[in-house]
C-alpha cells in the first residue's frame, strides 16, 4: 500500500495538467493509467486558447500551424476563411501526452502504467484503488481523468452518459492527390461534419456527429469520404466517444473530482476536448490546493459550465438548419470566428464578440 497526497487516474491531457499543477505545488500524486496498445483516437488540433493554457512550450510536437479553415457543405463550394494570425496547431495525439507526460514527471508526478483499475473504495477521510496487478494506492483525494468511458465513473455507479461520437484515420501524403488545407466538411455526415487536418507526412481524415443516436460515423462511411476528399483509404481506423454532457453532469462524487471527458466538459458543436480537459484539470489541481475543494472546484468551473451550455444550444440550432448555417459560417461570421480564435478566444466569446460587433453597427 503507498500514500499520496492526490491520485489521479489517466494519464491524457486532463490528467497531466492536473499532476503537472499538484506536483508543482510540492503535492506528493501519483498518476495511475492505463496502458494504451495505440494513441487514443484524436485528431490533434490544439487551438490557440488552449496553447495559451499549457504550463510549458509544446513546440517540440507541432507538426502544423493553421491560419487558414476551408469550411464547405455538400450542396455549396468550399470557402477558405483566413485568420490574422494562427489560430490553431496540428500535433499527433501519442506525441503531445508523451509531452506532457514527461513535464508532469520533472515537475515531481510519478506515473503508474497499469492494465487498468480492479477496485475503488470512498472512506471518510479518502480514497483507495487498486490496480489489476495487486497494486494498492489510498489519498485523501483523487482526480478522475480517465475519458468518456470513464472506469471511476462506473465503480461509483455514476449514470453512463453518451455523448457526441467520432472515428478518425490516417492517409499518408504520398497517397493524397492534393495535400489540403485544415477542412470542415458540414453534411459529410448527418448531424455533424467530415474533417481533413494536415500533419505534414500524413493528413488524419475523420467524421464527427455532434449527439449520440443523430448518426452512427461508421467506418465504411469514413472510407466513402476519405476516398472523395483524398482519392485515398484510410489506415489506423479507430473511433471514440467525446464528453460532451458537463452541463447536465456533476463534477464532485465524494473525494472524487471529475476532469476532461471524464467530466464531459468537451464542447458540442465542434468537439474540441483538449481545451477542456487542460482548463479542468488545472482547475482541479487548484481547488485541491484549497481547504475546501470539492465546492471550489465546482465554483471555477462555472464559467466553463455556462459557456458549454450556450455551444449546446448553439450545436442544436446549427445542425438543425444545415446546409442555411454552412452558408452563413461561410460569410462574416466564420471570419470574425478565426479570428476570434487566433486571438485565444473561446467559440462563446468569439460568439459574444460578433454579437457586440453587429450590434454596434446597428
Ligand atoms: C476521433 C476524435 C478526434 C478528436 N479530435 C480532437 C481535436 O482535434 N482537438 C480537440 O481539442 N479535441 C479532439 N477530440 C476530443 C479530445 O480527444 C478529448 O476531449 C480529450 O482527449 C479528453 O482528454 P482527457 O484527458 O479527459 O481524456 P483522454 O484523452 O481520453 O485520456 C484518458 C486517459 O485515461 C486512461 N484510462 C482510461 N481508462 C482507464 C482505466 N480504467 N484505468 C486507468 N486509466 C485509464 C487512458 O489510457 C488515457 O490516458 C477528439 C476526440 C475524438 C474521439
Amino acid at each position: 500500500m503507498s500514500n499520496w497526497d492526490v491520485l489521479v487516474i489517466g494519464a491524457g491531457q486532463a490528467g497531466c495538467a492536473a499532476a503537472w499543477d499538484l506536483a508543482a505545488a510540492g503535492l506528493r500524486v501519483v498518476v495511475i493509467s492505463r496502458a494504451q496498445p495505440r494513441a487514443k483516437p484524436c485528431a490533434g488540433g490544439v487551438t490557440e486558447k488552449t496553447l495559451a493554457r499549457y504550463r510549458f512550450s509544446i513546440a517540440s510536437v507541432v507538426r502544423e500551424t493553421v491560419s487558414t479553415l476551408a469550411v464547405s457543405h455538400t450542396s455549396s463550394p468550399i470557402r477558405h476563411l483566413s485568420a490574422q494570425a494562427r489560430f490553431c496547431v496540428m500535433t499527433e495525439r501519442s506525441e503531445l501526452d508523451a509531452l506532457c507526460r514527461a513535464n508532469a514527471e520533472q515537475q515531481g508526478a510519478v506515473f503508474c502504467d497499469t492494465a487498468g483499475l480492479r477496485s475503488l473504495h470512498q472512506e471518510a477521510n479518502g480514497v483507495s484503488v487498486q490496480t489489476r496487478e495487486g497494486q494498492r494506492f489510498t489519498a485523501p483525494w483523487l482526480v478522475a481523468a480517465d475519458g468518456a468511458n470513464s472506469a471511476v465513473a462506473r465503480m461509483l455507479g455514476e449514470r453512463h452518459l453518451r455523448g457526441a461520437m467520432a472515428i478518425e484515420g490516417c492517409v499518408p501524403r504520398k497517397n493524397i492527390r492534393d495535400y489540403p488545407p485544415m477542412t470542415l466538411d458540414f453534411g459529410a455526415i448527418r448531424g455533424g461534419y467530415g474533417w481533413l487536418f494536415p500533419k505534414g507526412d500524413h493528413v488524419n481524415v475523420g467524421l464527427y456527429v455532434w449527439r449520440h443516436g443523430v448518426a452512427a460515423p461508421e467506418r465504411s462511411a469514413l472510407q466513402r469520404y476519405s476516398l472523395a476528399r483524398l482519392g485515398a483509404q484510410a489506415e489506423q481506423v479507430a473511433g471514440y466517444p467525446l464528453g460532451t454532457w458537463l452541463p447536465n453532469t456533476r463534477l464532485v462524487n465524494g473525494r472524487v473530482l471529475f476532469v476532461g471527458d471524464a467530466a464531459g466538459c468537451t464542447e458540442a458543436l465542434l468537439g474540441e476536448g483538449i481545451y477542456g480537459a487542460v482548463l479542468s484539470g488545472q482547475m482541479a489541481a487548484q481547488a485541491l490546493l484549497s481547504s475546501e475543494p470539492e465546492i471550489a472546484y465546482p465554483a471555477s468551473l462555472a464559467g466553463w459550465r455556462e459557456e458549454l451550455h450556450q455551444v449546446t444550444r448553439l450545436g442544436q440550432l446549427f445542425y438543425g438548419l444545415l446546409p442555411i448555417s454552412t452558408r452563413l459560417l461561410q460569410s462574416r461570421l466564420g471570419a470574425t470566428l478565426v479570428d476570434g480564435f487566433a486571438q485565444g478566444l473561446t467559440l462563446g466569446q468569439c460568439k459574444r464578440q460578433w454579437r457586440g460587433a453587429q450590434l454596434s453597427k446597428g
